[in-house]
C-alpha cells in the first residue's frame, strides 16, 4: 500500500479521504493472543503430553486457538460461559492426542490453571506503540472495538501496558458483537468522529474489514499472517507500520 498524508491538527487527508479516528480490533490485533494461548497452554498441559514434539505443541495450539472457535460463537450467542467455551477447547486439543480429562477437579484444575497463566503472556505486538506514539502525536484519538467483554478486555489491555487505549467498546457495552454495525458505531460515537471518518483495523477480514466497512467506517484488514483471501477488496496491511506514514 502506498499513501500520501498530511496531517493539520488531527485530520488526516490520506487515500482513506480524511481521518479523524482510528478504532482497532484487541486480539491478534493490538495484542499476541494466540502467543498467549499458545505459550500458556502448553505449560499446563505439558505433564498430560510429556513426550510430544514441537510440532505437536503447535497443533495443539491450533486446535485450540483456529479450529474449536465454533465454541467461541457458542459462548458470543449466549449458549456457553466464557470458561465453559475454554474447557471445551481445551478438551478438543487434548482429546486430539488421546487424553481425557475427567469432569469435576481435574477439568476445574487444567482450567485454573489456565486462566491463571494465560493473562501473564499477553503483550503488545511491536508494531502496536509506534503506531499509537504517532496518533498521540497527530492528536488522533483512538480506541478499540472488541467481541468479548469490557471488563476483561480493560484488564487484559491494562495487563499489556496499553492502558492508554482509554477507549473500548466491548460486547455487553450495547449488548451486541461484530458484525453489528451498532458496535462500531459505538466506538465512533466515543471517539466524537464520523464513521467515514475513522479507520477500524482488524486482523478478522469478516468481523473487521467487512464489518467495519459495512457499518460505513473505513475498514482495514492487519492480515498479519499472510492469508489469501481471493474475493476480498478492500484494503489490507500486513502490519501496522504500514500505516504509520498516514499520521505522521
Ligand atoms: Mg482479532
Amino acid at each position: 500500500m502506498t499513501v500520501a498524508s498530511t496531517a493539520a491538527g488531527g485530520v488526516m487527508k490520506s487515500r482513506f479521504g480524511t481521518v479523524k479516528g482510528v478504532l482497532f480490533d484487541i486480539d491478534d490485533t493490538l495484542v499476541d493472543l494466540e502467543y498467549s494461548m499458545t505459550t500458556a497452554l502448553r505449560e499446563v498441559s505439558e505433564h498430560l503430553l510429556p513426550g510430544l514434539d514441537q510440532a505437536g505443541w503447535e497443533r495443539f495450539g491450533r486446535i485450540f486457538t483456529h479450529e474449536t472457535t465454533h465454541y467461541y460463537d457458542q459462548y458470543l450467542a449466549g449458549e456457553l460461559t466464557f470458561n465453559e467455551q475454554r474447557l471445551l477447547r481445551g478438551r478438543a486439543a487434548l482429546g486430539h492426542f488421546g487424553i481425557e480429562l475427567a469432569d469435576g477437579e481435574e477439568s476445574h484444575q487444567w482450567l485454573t490453571a489456565y486462566i491463571q497463566k494465560q493473562p501473564s503472556y499477553v503483550k503488545p505486538f511491536p508494531d502496536v506503540l509506534p503506531l499509537l506514539d504517532v496518533l498521540d502525536r497527530a492528536g488522533i484519538p483512538y480506541g478499540a472495538v472488541s467481541n468479548n467483554v469490557h471488563d476483561y478486555q480493560r484488564a487484559k489491555l491494562d495487563g499489556a501496558g496499553l492502558d492508554r487505549v482509554t477507549h473500548l467498546v466491548g460486547t455487553d457495552t450495547l449488548g451486541v458483537a461484530k458484525p453489528n454495525p451498532a458496535i462500531y458505531l459505538e466506538g465512533v460515537r466515543l471517539l466524537g468522529t464520523e464513521a467515514s471518518q475513522t479507520l477500524y483495523i482488524g486482523d478478522n477480514l469478516l468481523l473487521d474489514a467487512e464489518g467495519s466497512t459495512s457499518a460505513g467506517l473505513l475498514g482495514v484488514w492487519l492480515n498479519r499472517t499472510a492469508e489469501t483471501a481471493a474475493d476480498f477488496s478492500g484494503t489490507a496491511v500486513s502490519t501496522l507500520d504500514e500505516l504509520v506514514p498516514l499520521f505522521e
